[in-house]
């Protein structure tokens, strides 16, 4: 696309913008969508580049499949809200696929099967005494897969890391093979495509699509937890992998023998590669993630800063995120340098609310008070209206008054994963636009969440 393209097109009068190129534009838009969100910021935002400009969609050229999804699931709303606010205009924007020559035929490849989060590479892993066997058997097993450790069983807490290096061993076995066929999904997207495929008459289909693969990771295996018809399947499709030594690779937040309800065949299996922890990480390591994380969003962060950070936020990376978040938000609404009196004012209003500890037990506490229903209801299956509103409704209470994600608040509530939380907060949101009713009845239970005392 010509650098000099008018973008007259966007203007029904056809004069106000048409000074300015689509490059011109579009530079502002990346930098409004940087400030309405920081939380997904990316120095990378700065190499996209408009595709095509036409209708009122704004397409954004990107150099692989990974980054589409990306910008797809976290910043097509702010994205079309800034692009809105710098033309002044209904425009939408969307993203494509528009490698360069070199991307194209990985792009192919990879298309509708490997989703890889951009930033979860190895080389933005920081690597510490508390993940180092971790990483180092990633690297390890990405080098050389179905050789070296396999099964490979990586457990730990949440917001460690786990997702993060399973992503990272994908994206690195992909690039050195372009050949291999990788199959890497939440454990609870197994589950479900197994019941579809029973439902719809296809097992083996599923069966064929699992045990063909040169590389399967399969990413909270905890949930199998208790599935049994699950488990037997699973069963058989690791002997299958194992046996023609594809490579296994799988996480959980505990060791396989401290998964509740799990069959002894499938406990002593995983035991047989390697099974390795990864711990909290130390101050210094937090330190480095901090710094690597600034890095990513293209801020500049000074040593105390980060020192602070590190102090500040100590049991989850998450927060971490959230703290640099907060810093990066009032840093670019003040248009000031991120010095240490700014991190602490930014992280002082986040202070407070931590201070108040709402967790998501008090929200379920409180929610299933109000509807009368159990906790292990929620948790449930159950779909009746009467528990899934409760239910959604938690999720999104614990959305909004907690720094959980996504993926926290569904394992709260039974395992679920993290579309369905997302779209049990955008309908839940509806609601509560559509029906006062509703909207006076979210603002009763969030203050008795938040003012337990008043109540
Ligand atoms: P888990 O799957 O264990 O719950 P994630 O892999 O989702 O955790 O990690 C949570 C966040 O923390 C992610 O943004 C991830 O990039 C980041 N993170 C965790 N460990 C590290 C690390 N050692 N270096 C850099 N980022 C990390
Ligand atoms: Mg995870």
């Amino acid at each position: 696309m010509s650098a000099e393209m008018p973008v007259g097109v966007l203007d029904s009068e056809g004069t106000v913008l048409a000074a300015k190129t689509v490059e011109e534009v579009f530079s502002q838009i990346v930098e409004r969508t940087k400030a309405l969100d920081p939380a997904n910021a990316r120095k990378w935002f700065d190499e996209l580049a408009p595709a095509r400009f036409n209708g009122g969609l704004l397409l954004v050229a990107c150099p692989d499949t990974a980054t589409v999804e990306f910008l797809r699931d976290n910043c097509s709303s702010s994205f079309t809200r800034a692009a809105q606010q710098v033309t002044g205009h209904l425009v939408t924007v969307d993203f494509e696929c528009l490698p360069a020559e070199s991307f194209a035929k990985k792009a192919q490849r990879t298309d509708g099967r490997l989703k890889l989060h951009p930033d979860y590479t190895f080389s933005n892993f920081v690597v510490g005494p508390s993940n180092r066997l971790a990483h180092a058997s990633c690297v390890a097993v990405s080098q050389s897969p179905g050789n070296t450790y396999n099964p490979l069983f990586l457990y730990g807490n949440s917001g460690l890391g786990k997702t993060h290096l399973l992503h990272a061993v994908c994206k690195e076995s992909s690039d050195k093979n372009g050949k291999m066929v990788i199959q890497l999904l939440s454990c609870e997207d197994f589950v479900n495509r197994f019941i579809r495929a029973i439902e719809q008459g296809n097992l083996a289909g599923f069966q064929s699509q699992f045990r063909s693969v040169d590389m399967l990771v399969i990413d909270d295996i905890q949930f199998l937890s208790e599935r049994e018809q699950s488990q037997e399947e699973f069963f058989h499709t690791f002997n299958t992998l194992y046996h023609n030594s594809k490579q296994i690779i799988l996480s959980a937040d505990s060791p396989p023998a401290e998964i509740p309800s799990l069959e002894e065949r499938l406990i002593s299996r995983f035991n047989w590669g390697l099974v390795t922890r990864i711990d909290p990480p130390s101050h210094d390591t937090r330190v480095a993630i901090v710094q690597k994380k600034a890095h990513l969003r293209g801020l500049d962060i000074s040593e105390p800063v980060a020192d602070y950070i590190a102090r500040k936020a100590q049991s989850n990376i998450r927060e971490l995120e959230g703290a640099l978040t907060a810093i990066y938000a009032v840093a670019t609404t003040t248009g000031s340098e991120i010095t240490l009196e700014l991190a602490q004012t930014a992280l002082n209003g986040q202070l407070e609310s931590a201070a108040r500890h709402i967790s998501i037990s008090d929200i379920i506490d409180v929610v299933t008070d109000h509807f009368d229903v159990r906790l292990a209801d929620l948790q449930s299956k159950k779909r009746s209206q009467s528990i899934t509103l409760p239910r959604q409704i938690c999720m999104y209470l614990a959305r909004n008054l907690t720094r959980h994600s996504l993926e926290e608040i569904g394992g709260h509530l039974g395992g679920r994963d993290h579309t369905t939380v997302m779209h049990a907060c955008g309908k839940v949101d509806n609601l509560k636009n559509a029906d006062p009713k509703m909207n006076a009845t979210l603002a009763d239970l969030e203050r008795r969440i938040t003012q337990p005392s008043k109540v």
